[in-house]
């Protein structure tokens, strides 16, 4: 068992010592010169140098809405030679462009335009995780292509302060170079790469590709399709074969055969064709194409570039041209009265349909001819044609009885749907930014979920596994170390107050509640502590979840190991120091209203971002704090989730709310028993023997107890007397049962 000395002086020196280490280790960090700029020097990728002072704007730091105005200069200001150097490495000179577009400067190469470099300040004010829109100057060729980026300006709060992230950052945005600017292009690294602050990594790589596209188009000649539309843009030279092999073109080719079967098919029995065949049954009658002529692909290829364009300079807007053509046979789709006027020039061998409506031609309906076979003909603007619905064409005869009388039939139908390659389509929607590290991190999740699923399992069937001691400590070590090497050092998957704030924040931020679902785990981990919270209180989180926790509690077991004395505070002292996480909160939550750069300041009393996501790669005083908290841990069970912990705080009012007990007590607890409440490694069974919800960690010590019939008195009291009664039949027992003490 621990020893507890309760004497006030080491008392007073602890807590005096984690509230000074918590209050000004952070301070001091702020002053450490390594880290006090946030202006990264653009020439910085491989060394993270910090750019000097005079190259950068005045560094300040704040939440407010005040803050996202910052930086104040304008962006020629900002485009320092070192900055366009890093976004635009070939790039002489820059001119602020005056439109009315997204605000950008040209950047001319020896005198020749080549690009654009912007803000994504200026030009989306897009929000990092922190809310306050970070600046990030970003280089793109007159093609879309990025050329660089750099961060001059930000204030999230996993990258503030951290050197090594910091670098991960300037090697990320590096990484654009060469991707097509717009939302969704593929390449460079993913925003993982920059573990723990992957949301300001994602944001910021979608505000440079969303900046680009925007920057590029306004002022491009780009048309911007916004539905399906024909291409009358791109031209390809294509052979009439690859056009009917694409279905640019309709084909079909009828032979004498084909011919007599569509009479009989008409019911034309002592017919003969008008138009009489020639050779055998394998014969061509005719062959004949059909086709949209309007897209350059298809009427540009059909009748040359120069009848083409003045053909398309000269119709109306609307009219939409028709390809026919005869291509072989005796047969063909003009028909005898296409000269004749008595036959008002009809043709009369063709009839057009879409949907029931049914389209014939004349012949000055012919607005271009190539030789005698091949036709446009139009359709004039108010024809309700739609090229991109299917649409056809019958092709007819006429067959002659020997009297001379005729009938017409269908000789062939065409049916022609313009292919999806003559379809110019808006960009697809790219789905939702935050589904992304959905997708990507798949994997994780499915980890997180089954350990998620396992904790859940632990928790309902806790009386088996509190009956084995040894089962108990195995399981319970094992999820801890998975906690901490697994959710906090490898997927940097720590919640913190920081969230909390974001959570809470949210609804009056001006951003989209989405934007916080752009970290899978985090939000996953959140809600399962919700739920948990709820149903068991805040210990199935802080006993089992929190990497920090896991970390303090391995340590202290390892001390314990090597016996390294233990103290713990008085139950009088330590209901006070149980205040310290409340007021470590309320500063916190204090400051984010009405200053939100020392909140910034305040939340590192976390030493989160320390010692689980930079994994101690981190400026010395952050690195000693972080130290010193393990270190007392190492003599106080837990003592910063207990005394100063703000969002084991804030779990701890909401524990309050909690709609089960699960956790067993006698009648026996705290009178006169009080073993549970000495093996309470983090006591929180208070002398009555009452479990104190709020200050349970759900470590399940105090069950393994509970049903350990070597330990537990009133469970020892009864095997010893059922081992006598079964040592000594006859001998009545003089111990009162009751069914619950039986069946524990
Ligand atoms: S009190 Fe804080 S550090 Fe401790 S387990 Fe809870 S959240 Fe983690
Ligand atoms: S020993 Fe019992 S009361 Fe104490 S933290 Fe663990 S579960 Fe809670």
């Amino acid at each position: 068992m621990m020893k507890a000395v309760n004497t006030i002086q080491p008392s007073i020196l602890i807590c005096a010592s984690l509230f000074f280490l918590a209050t000004f280790a952070p301070l001091l960090a702020q002053i450490n010169p390594e880290e006090e700029e946030f202006y990264q020097s653009p020439t910085s990728t491989e060394s993270n140098e910090i750019m000097s002072e005079d190259a950068s704007p005045p560094a300040t730091s704040e939440r407010s809405s005040e803050a996202s105005k910052r930086p104040d200069q304008s962006l020629l200001d900002r485009l320092t030679p070192e900055v366009i150097a890093a976004v635009f490495a070939r790039v002489d000179a820059v001119e602020i462009v005056v439109d009315d577009g997204p605000s950008a400067a040209a950047a001319f190469a020896s005198g020749e335009m080549v690009g654009y470099i912007f803000s994504t300040l200026d030009v989306l004010r897009a929000p990092g995780y922190s809310s306050i829109p970070f600046d990030v100057i970003a280089g793109v060729t007159l093609e879309g292509t990025i050329t660089g980026a750099v961060v001059l300006f930000h204030q999230e709060p996993y990258l503030l302060n951290d050197s090594r992230r910091t670098a991960q950052l300037i090697t990320f945005l590096t990484s654009l170079e060469g991707l097509e600017g717009r939302l969704g292009a593929e390449g460079g690294l993913k925003p993982s790469f920059v573990a723990g602050a992957t949301i300001s990594a994602r944001a910021m790589r979608n505000a440079v590709l969303e900046g680009a596209r925007m920057v590029v188009r306004y002022r491009s000649e780009e048309i911007i399709i916004t539905e399906p539309t024909v291409d009358t843009i791109n031209f390809k030279p294509l052979s009439t074969q690859d056009l009917v092999r694409d279905g640019g073109l309709a084909y079909v080719h009828i032979t004498n055969q084909d011919l007599f079967d569509a009479m009989k098919k008409a019911g034309l029995f002592n017919f003969l064709p008008q138009i009489p065949v020639s050779g055998g049954p394998g014969n061509t009658y005719i062959e004949f194409v059909i086709g949209y002529a309007n897209p350059p692909k298809i009427g540009r290829n059909g009748m040359g570039q120069e009848p083409y364009n003045k053909l398309m300079n000269e119709m109306a807007d609307g009219t939409e041209g028709v390809f026919v053509a005869t291509l072989h046979g005796v047969y063909d789709h003009r028909g005898t009265k296409f000269n004749n006027l008595s036959n008002q020039f009809r043709l009369d061998r063709i009839t057009m349909t879409q949907g029931d409506r049914i389209y014939d031609f004349v012949k000055s309906d012919v607005i271009f001819s190539l030789g005698q076979l091949a036709d446009i003909l139009m359709l004039p603007p108010d024809n309700e044609f739609d090229p991109m619905e299917p649409w056809r064409v019958d092709l007819h005869a006429f067959a002659q009885k020997p009297d001379g009388s005729s009938k017409a039939f269908i000789l062939a139908g065409l049916d022609y749907d313009l292919p999806k390659k003559y379809i110019l389509m808006p960009e697809p929607t790219r789905s939702a930014a935050w589904l992304e590290p959905w997708k990507e991190g798949q994997r994780d999740i499915a980890i997180l979920c089954g350990a998620l699923l396992l904790l859940t399992a632990i928790f309902i069937f806790q009386d088996k596994l509190n009956k084995k001691r040894s089962l108990h400590r195995l399981i319970r070590n094992g999820f801890l170390t998975f906690t901490l090497i697994w959710i906090g050092w490898i997927a940097g998957a720590q919640l913190s107050i920081v969230h909390l704030i974001n959570y809470l924040s949210a609804p009056f931020q001006n951003l989209s509640f989405t934007f916080y679902l752009t970290e899978p785990l985090i939000v996953i981990i959140s809600i399962y502590t919700a739920v948990s919270l709820i149903l068991l209180g805040r210990g199935v989180f802080c006993g089992w979840l929190c990497p920090f926790g896991a970390l303090q509690e391995l340590l202290g077991q390892a001390a314990r190991a090597i016996h390294l004395p233990q103290w713990n505070p008085s139950q009088k002292l330590q209901s006070s120091l149980w205040y310290g996480k409340y007021a470590s909160l309320a500063v916190i939550l204090f400051l984010v209203v009405v200053d939100p750069s020392s909140a910034a300041i305040a939340e590192e009393v976390e030493p989160f971002k320390t010692a689980i996501t930079a994994i101690f790669i981190r400026g010395l005083p952050y690195v000693l704090y972080a130290t010193a908290l393990l270190v007392i841990g190492l003599f106080t069970e837990r003592a910063f989730c207990r005394f100063l912990c703000p969002l084991g705080g804030a779990l701890a009012i909401f524990d309050r709310l909690h709609l089960l007990d699960r956790l067993k007590r006698r009648p026996e607890c705290g009178s006169p028993c009080h073993l549970c409440e000495h093996s309470c490694p983090v006591r929180a069974i208070e002398k009555t023997g009452k479990i104190k919800m709020a200050e349970c960690f759900q470590c399940l010590d105090c069950q393994v107890e509970y049903y350990d019939d070597h330990r537990c008195p009133p469970l020892a009291k009864i095997r010893k007397s059922l081992e006598r009664m079964s040592a000594h039949p006859s001998v009545p027992t003089l111990v009162p049962l009751k069914s619950q003490d039986l069946k524990p």
